[in-house]
């Protein structure tokens, strides 16, 4: 194995012009979430050219398998996401967005020409490892119902069925030249919460002809907190944000309705449910005592993510045995979501950070801005890294 590292930081050195080149195509040519027709085209067209055969899920993901020696003896998936997001780039870059009003601010374009690196490379040196590497390019991170979900749905996890998953993101708060990790509870449970409360409107001068739906809507929202602060269990965190408040009166008119908008975000499946369930019926209870009606809906966003913790601690140490000790940092919690949670509940799982900051640069935007860019010295590292995380679950 210690030769095989070897190899595979070569490769991933020698391939990074051919990554860097497949990121800058992507990110020129950004397509929206569920749209990425061009993007999986081309996805497939490298894979096909390296002789790796490809497979059409979800509509706009594909699918490639890499076989070792003994490919059944164990599967391990690595997942790629491949969407943009509908923001007008700022960066002045030859590679800037050639697609008005849509960019890679996310990064997306990082994880699929690192994918397609990494697959380069386990291609390249299949006769080398035992067992068979799923590769995962997944369509629509950024929108709800997410592609993960739709991907395992289609059945994305059997077939053969992988034992683990790798997913690789960049991140704006480490250095490029680091790898973070973080074991168990990582990332937030997203739920949008819409409350419509049903008031009766007329003159401000006459509240005691009217059932104001504003003050009922103030009490909902200062009394759903105390959901967060009273009936939550500490060990787990949790926030939920009222974003919007609508309320189409004037000074002196008393409108019949308000609409409040909100995110409920937890670490917890069995307190997310019960969250929602207490917020619900705190809602419509108050708006009933005050004469009025809550309409509570939810639009339910994805699971929390969760690592592995045997599976995240081995793929640190096989970090460390790639990178040194010093480069790879332990994450904090983000109350955040990402769709590779999805994964996570059905299967081992390792979310793991690409660091891409770089302060001498400039490069410190933060992710989903017009400004955002990497330091490209990461794509030297992403695909290697990833080709030995996976190398390294199949030998163990
Ligand atoms: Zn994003
Ligand atoms: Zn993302």
């Amino acid at each position: 194995m210690a030769s095989l590292v070897e190899k595979i930081k070569s490769l991933s050195n020698s391939l990074a012009q051919e990554t860097v080149g497949n990121r800058h195509h992507l990110h020129m040519h950004p397509e929206l979430s569920f749209q990425e027709t061009a993007t999986q085209a081309f996805v497939e067209k490298q894979l096909n050219a390296w002789g790796i055969a490809t497979n059409r899920l979800a509509n706009t993901g594909v699918v490639a398998i890499i076989e070792g020696k003994n490919p059944s003896k164990k599967v391990v998936a690595l997942r790629a996401d491949m969407d943009a997001l509908p923001i007008i780039e700022t960066n002045d870059v030859p590679y800037k967005s050639q697609n008005p009003g849509v960019m890679h601010a996310c990064g997306h374009d990082v994880h699929t020409s690192s994918l397609l690196g990494t697959a380069h490379i386990l291609q390249t040196i299949k006769d080398e490892f035992e067992g068979t590497v799923k590769l995962i390019f997944q369509p629509a991170e950024e929108k709800a119902p997410g592609g993960a979900s739709i991907m395992i749905k289609e059945g994305v996890l059997e077939n053969p069925k992988p034992v683990s998953i790798f997913g690789q993101h960049v991140a704006t708060n480490v250095p490029v030249g680091k790898i973070g990790f973080r074991e168990g509870m990582y990332m937030a449970s997203t739920d949008e919460l819409y409350v419509k409360v049903i008031g009766k409107g007329g003159h401000g001068a006459m509240p005691d002809a009217c059932i104001d739906p504003i003050v009922i809507a103030s009490h909902i929202i200062v009394a759903m907190q105390q959901i967060i602060s009273r009936n939550k269990n500490p060990k787990f965190p949790s926030v939920l944000t009222f974003g919007k408040i609508e309320g189409l009166g004037a000074t002196n008119v008393i409108p019949d309705e308000v609409n409040i908008a909100g995110t409920f975000r937890a670490m917890d499946e069995t307190w997310r449910a019960e969250g929602l369930e207490k917020m619900k019926k705190l809602a419509e209870g108050i708006a009933d005592a005050m004469g009025g009606q809550a309409i509570f809906e939810v639009l339910k966003g994805y699971p929390f993510l969760q690592n592995n913790p045997e599976l995240t601690r081995k793929a640190k140490a096989a970090a460390i045995a790639y990178m040194g000790e010093e480069n790879v940092v332990d994450l904090d919690l983000w109350m955040a979501g990402e769709d590779f949670a999805f994964y996570t509940h059905h299967v081992d799982a390792c979310f793991y950070r690409l660091g891409i900051r770089n302060e001498a640069k400039g490069i410190t935007s933060g992710v989903h801005t017009p400004s955002f860019d990497i330091d490209e010295d990461a794509l030297a590292i992403g695909p290697g890294l990833m080709a030995w995380l996976a190398v390294n679950e199949l030998d163990s």
